[in-house]
């Protein structure tokens, strides 16, 4: 039997692609979920779900600004209604700035980040924990947070300070919802090839070869190594996983 059969999933951040939040919606998918993917970017986001809908699996897209209230209070009660329920919440949408603290924009990126990252994770954790709570069959949120939220990374200091909140705050909530069976947990990719870091390689583009030496793998991340991390942290097999952070970067951290 599939991992995740017949569970609804939502995941943020889903219309970039290459893009961790399309890679994580199509393994949950594959694996039988009903997924939703949302985002900003409306026409981003319908076109991820038509490229998983292709393959006869079960995605819908829904516009959604995970640092809007009211959007949260939409897309959720839109879920509820449809399908009657909601098991897995991924808050998966993110935003990178990289700044060194003295930068002149150092500090209105580090305010774009919170809304996105802190408050956008904390409002999606919320939704997710009142949502799984009203049904009753527990269910499993998982935060992106960082290898950014574990280590110091020059030009990341707004950045770092967003995913160590994620990480914390997970844990937390994690505390609050064990007993009914609502696990929350993060993950920490290190350097994944996505829209996010090819944007950020280009920038570095003499550093690649340092970059890519630097990983203890010699390689960097597939989208697809994040996604079955949380493929298992949404699944059953992850029961008794709560409050846990999963760092997925080839060994960087472990140096
Ligand atoms: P990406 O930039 O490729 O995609 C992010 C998506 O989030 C985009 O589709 C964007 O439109 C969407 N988004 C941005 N603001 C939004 C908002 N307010 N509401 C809804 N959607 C919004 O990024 P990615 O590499 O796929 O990263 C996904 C997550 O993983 C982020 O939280 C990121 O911080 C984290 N992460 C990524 C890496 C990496 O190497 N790629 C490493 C560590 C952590």
């Amino acid at each position: 039997t599939r991992r995740v059969e017949g569970k609804v999933a939502l995941v943020t951040g889903g219309a970039s692609r290459p893009g961790l939040g399309f890679a994580i919606a199509e393994r949950l998918a594959e694996e039988g979920a009903i997924v939703i993917l949302t985002d900003v970017d409306a026409g981003g986001v319908a076109e991820s779900a038509r490229l998983i809908c292709e393959r006869n699996l079960a995605a819908e897209a829904m516009v959604h600004d995970v640092a809007s209230e009211a959007d949260w209070t939409r897309v959720v009660e839109d879920i509820l209604g449809r399908h009657g329920r909601l098991d897995i919440v991924v808050n998966n949408a993110g935003i990178l700035d990289i700044a060194a603290i003295a930068d002149d924009h150092a500090l209105a990126g580090l305010r774009r980040q919170l809304e996105v990252n802190v408050v956008g994770c904390f409002m999606g954790t919320q939704a997710g924990v009142r949502a799984m709570r009203a049904c009753g069959n527990g269910g499993a949120i998982i935060n992106l947070s960082s290898v950014a939220g574990k280590v110091g990374f020059r030009g990341s200091a707004s950045y770092a300070a967003t995913k160590g909140a994620v990480k914390l705050m997970t844990k937390s909530v994690a505390l609050e919802t064990a007993a009914e069976g609502i696990r929350v947990n993060s993950v920490h990719p290190g350097i994944i090839r996505t829209n996010m870091q090819q944007q950020g390689l280009e920038d570095n583009s003499a550093n690649y070869d340092a970059i890519v030496a630097g990983i203890p793998a010699r390689r960097l991340g597939d989208p697809r190594d994040i996604a079955n991390c949380v493929l298992f942290l949404a699944s059953d097999e992850a029961g008794y996983v709560n409050g846990a952070e999963f760092v997925v970067d080839g060994g960087y951290t472990a140096q």
